[in-house]
């Protein structure tokens, strides 16, 4: 094999939960593909025009997103999340109407990812910041990540004195947030329970 289709494997296998195979599969298809340049164009102007939100961390086009922009929704609590996806899904549930944090992933240690690696400072400022927000929900997924980074989140927010609460898992564990349907959603937001 030439230099050029090894660096171009390499290069794929750096996306997340890409393989060997995967990223040779993705590789082939970019080379035969007539929408190659198309792809690469979305992902140059995405990577141009995208900033994340400097409140919840949502990639958007401005400095404040359109949610934490919007004067209508709830301002006392704020939903901490692990992805995009699962806000997504939480917003479908329509049972959340407060403020989103978005943390950019679940703590784990064997694959590199510590507190300084998800958005948790910012979180911390900015409950320090936000005297208004009384009820902080850990939405991490039930799975071990999720899990542990829910028990870190609460013992470093607590002194601050805001009033912690944890989905009701109803959501079977290990199902990620993000493919939960509406219904066991909204039971999981209404059935929080203090922690
Ligand atoms: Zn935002």
């Amino acid at each position: 094999m030439n230099k050029y289709w090894e660096n171009l494997v390499q290069a794929i296998r750096k996306f997340p939960g890409v393989g060997p195979k995967m990223a040779e599969r993705i590789a082939l298809f970019l080379l035969k593909s007539d929408e190659t340049t198309g792809i690469l164009k979305a992902v140059e102007e995405a990577k141009k025009n995208l900033q994340r939100c400097v409140h919840c961390g949502v990639f958007a086009e401005t400095e404040t997103c359109r949610r934490c922009g919007d004067n209508g929704r709830e301002k006392k609590s704020l939903c901490v999340v692990e992805e995009m996806g699962d806000l997504e899904a939480l917003e479908r549930s329509g049972a959340f109407k407060g403020h989103y944090h978005l943390l950019g992933g679940a703590l784990s240690p064997l694959d590199g990812v510590g507190p300084r690696e998800l958005r948790i400072e910012p979180l911390i400022k900015r409950l320090a910041k936000e005297s208004g927000i009384e009820e902080v929900i850990l939405a991490t997924n039930p799975t071990v990540e999720g899990e542990a980074t829910a028990l870190y989140l609460s013992q470093i927010i607590q002194p601050l004195g805001k009033k912690i609460t944890r989905l009701a898992y109803g959501l079977p564990s290990g199902l990620a947030i993000e493919y939960a349907d509406e219904l066991t959603i909204s039971r999981a937001i209404e059935g929080r329970t203090e922690v």
